[in-house]
């Protein structure tokens, strides 16, 4: 019996890349037995020739499908709209530069056919990204997971094997701002971990700069966890406190000693402290409002121009 599986792999101008990867994943994918495939190109508004070759692709062979987004709308939407298009019996998100090495598959298929739900591959040498974001993403995990019910699984990425039911609970999820990693850790089901060590990119550069980043994780951190909302409460309080029995060792000082020195030092820090403790609670707030701003209006998270190859129906 052979099962259908798809591929959701985003582009956001991978040209230079679309020749390796296409190399390099059909040989592996023709090597698992009793499979048939669908590879879901989505075209996250390029603007080099990434279309034009997924197309030809598409054209050449029926295993292509392209899905063509009106513009630019991020590597989440693109996994979201692939994943929802997907109608294989297990489905797997790839990087299209290679990052994500499709010799692994044979081997989730494997693991899935052994009864595994949700098969992650963990890159367990990420020496092919700086030092900078190795760091950097390391402590977004450790903070994410202090903070959240959602334990998000270490250096594991959107590379990774998911069986029907647990992307049709993915399909089900409302919401619109789709941090998929925490999605992706939130559904659950039976998982297994594959190890691989991450190859640097086949060609191009990287699409996320720092600041990009920077802003994932804050997605990340208000996506799945209310805590930072919540801290504040116990910081007032605590300055609180210490407020208190600062104005009682003033008043018992003043009364045993005078008042030598007007407090015009102390006041002022006083009220720095406070106003900046304010100032960083109402910006937290702003975080989690504007998210709510957004979801109410209940915007798609993407929008498709058009869509090429089996039947160009989506
Ligand atoms: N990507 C996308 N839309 C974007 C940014 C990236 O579809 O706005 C795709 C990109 O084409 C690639 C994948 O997401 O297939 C991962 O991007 P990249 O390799 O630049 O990320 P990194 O590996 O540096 O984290
Ligand atoms: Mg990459």
């Amino acid at each position: 019996m052979t099962q259908l599986i798809s591929l959701v792999v985003p582009f956001y101008n991978e040209a230079e890349a679309i020749p390796h990867l296409r190399a390099t994943l059909l040989p592996c994918l023709e090597a698992i037995p009793d499979t048939t495939w669908e590879i879901i190109c989505i075209d996250d508004g390029s603007t080099d020739t990434t279309l034009l070759q997924l197309v030809a692709l598409a054209q050449a062979d029926g295993r292509f499908r392209v899905i063509e987004f009106s513009r630019n709308f991020g590597k989440e939407a693109a996994l979201t709209a692939g994943i929802s298009a997907a109608r294989g019996t297990a489905v797997i998100p790839l990087d299209a530069d290679l990052q994500d090495p499709p010799e692994l598959i044979a081997q989730m298929v494997a693991a899935w056919r052994a009864g595994a739900e949700v098969v992650l591959a963990r890159r367990i040498d990420r020496t092919s990204d700086g030092l900078l974001k190795r760091k950097t993403a390391a402590w977004f995990y450790r903070l994410h997971n202090r903070m959240s019910h959602t334990k998000i699984p270490e250096n594991v990425g959107d590379f990774r094997l998911m069986d029907r039911i647990v992307v049709n609970a993915l399909n089900q999820l409302p919401e619109r701002q789709r941090f998929m990693k925490g999605l992706f850790a939130w559904v659950g089901f039976h998982t297994v971990t594959i190890d691989y060590a991450r190859a640097p990119r086949a060609a191009g550069t990287t699409k996320f700069s720092g600041f990009a980043l920077w802003n994932f994780a804050l997605e990340g951190f208000t996506s799945f966890s209310t805590a930072p909302l919540k801290i504040w409460t116990y910081l007032g309080a605590l300055t609180a406190t210490g407020t208190v029995l600062y104005t009682l060792f003033i008043v018992i000082y003043t009364a045993v000693f005078g008042n030598k020195v007007p407090g015009y030092a102390s006041l002022f820090v006083a009220i720095t402290f406070f106003g900046s403790v304010q100032l960083m609670s109402i910006g937290l707030l702003g975080e989690y409002i504007g998210r709510i701003y957004v979801e109410t209006k209940q915007r798609p998270s993407y929008l498709i121009r058009k869509t090429y190859g089996q039947n160009d129906a989506t």
